[in-house]
């Protein structure tokens, strides 16, 4: 009989791998991550380009109010004290993001809540009931002024669907507050990795071994027999070779540049919310660690249709594609040796605290029922 060699067979290095693979190795087990790209981190991994952290998939900024996440990831690389606080920028008119009293203010020229309250609520009178969709939610929490200039454009090029047709819970993501508060978001701890986020990754896949450029998919069988148990963090439909279909997402396209300037934007994230500007959003990516570089590197941010073979971002969240992953989800129940996490696995949208939170849920599990 062939022993096997590892505890573990993990699939994806990103943060739910990643952060298996610590907790598993901590405890003495024997890890190996297959990771199809060139390079650890998933979508969290940066690049340095002329001296500055570039987040190579897109603006990544770590917000918890979980403090046993906090903890934990502040164990293997310190946080940098960065609040994220973007622009829209409307036809060049420049607002203050989340919606609250700086962007309130800056629409209609007033001064207090009490004056904003009153423009949102004669604003919102055409809509009665609960929100049928994002169009109604979007003007029953901030009007129509707010819904036409910082919602509506930015929100269909994102989704590439009209906002009648999308469900009212994307926008509720969104702060909406009546004080003078740029923070985009509520939680209570908030920052950047010092020195970028592949130093994270790199602490959490100490003492296992990795292979690069290695497709599960292609080498199933010899791969799972290394190991004796899988953790799976790739596109569930893929794993059983999309017998209900595939599932569909949202992709994007990166464009980068380095500009021979200092300070291109003042700030690290520029929404665009007009429907004119082919992208959604310009990231200036020194920002993020208050980087004064004699050069910048900003990044365009277009979000696209998407096919297969494209790289997936963000799931489509319709019934249609609830039904199909509710299929997938009842096959992986029936196979006892693989573990499957991580936003591609779950078809979730699922921030980085919640993966991480997700992927020790998944570790203390399996420690606790041997
Ligand atoms: P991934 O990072 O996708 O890792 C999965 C890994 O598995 C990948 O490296 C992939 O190459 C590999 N893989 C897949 N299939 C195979 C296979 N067959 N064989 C081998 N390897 C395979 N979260 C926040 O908290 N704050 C933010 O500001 C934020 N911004 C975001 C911005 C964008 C544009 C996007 C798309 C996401 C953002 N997120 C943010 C979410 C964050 O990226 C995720 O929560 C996190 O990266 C998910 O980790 P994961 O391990 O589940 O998936
Ligand atoms: N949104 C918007 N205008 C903005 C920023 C966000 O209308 O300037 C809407 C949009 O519908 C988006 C949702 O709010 O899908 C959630 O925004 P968030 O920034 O959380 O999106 P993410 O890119 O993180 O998914």
């Amino acid at each position: 009989m062939q022993l096997s060699k590892y505890d573990y067979l993990i699939v994806g290095s990103g943060l739910f791998g990643a952060v298996f693979a610590q907790q598993m190795t901590a405890a003495g087990r024997t890890c190996l991550v297959v990771e199809k790209r060139d390079h650890t981190g998933g979508n969290i991994y940066c690049k340095q380009i002329e001296g500055i952290t570039v987040h190579q998939y897109g603006a990544h900024i770590f917000h918890t109010s979980d403090k046993m996440v906090w903890d934990y990831v502040n164990q293997f690389v310190a946080f940098n004290h960065y609040i994220n606080a973007p622009i829209a920028n409307y036809h060049g008119e420049i607002y203050n993001l989340p919606f609250n009293m700086n962007t309130f203010s800056k629409m209609w020229g007033i001064k207090t809540p009490a004056q904003a309250k009153a423009k949102i609520e004669a604003q919102k009178s055409q809509i009665t009931g609960s929100p049928a969709n994002l169009e109604e939610q979007a003007i029953s929490l901030v009007g129509q002024d707010i819904y036409q200039k910082l919602i509506k454009g930015y929100t269909e090029k994102q989704w590439g669907k009209e906002c009648k047709d999308l469900p009212a819970f994307i926008i509720q993501r969104l702060p909406v507050r009546y004080t003078y508060n740029n923070n985009y978001f509520n939680d209570h701890y908030q920052g950047i990795p010092e020195g970028g986020y592949n130093i994270l990754t790199d602490q959490l896949l100490k003492g296992c071994k990795v292979r690069l450029n290695t497709d599960f998919l292609e080498e199933k069988q010899a791969l799972s027999s290394l190991a004796h148990k899988i953790v799976y963090t790739g596109t569930i439909d893929s794993y059983f070779n999309y017998q209900f279909g595939s599932l569909e997402y949202r992709s994007l396209r990166f464009e980068s540049e380095i500009l021979n300037e200092e300070n291109y934007q003042g700030v690290a994230v520029v929404n665009y919310t007009d429907r004119e500007t082919p992208y959604t959003r310009v990231i200036e990516h020194k920002h993020f660690e208050f980087g004064l570089q004699p050069k910048t590197v900003i990044t365009k941010e277009y979000s696209v249709d998407w096919k297969l073979g494209d790289e997936p971002y963000y799931p489509v969240n319709d019934v249609k594609n609830h039904n199909i992953y509710e299929q997938y989800a009842s096959l992986a129940l029936r196979e006892p040796n693989v573990i499957f996490g991580g936003r591609l696995a779950e078809y979730k949208y699922y921030d980085m605290d919640k993966v991480i939170a997700s992927a020790l849920c998944a570790a203390q599990k399996e420690l606790f029922a041997v």
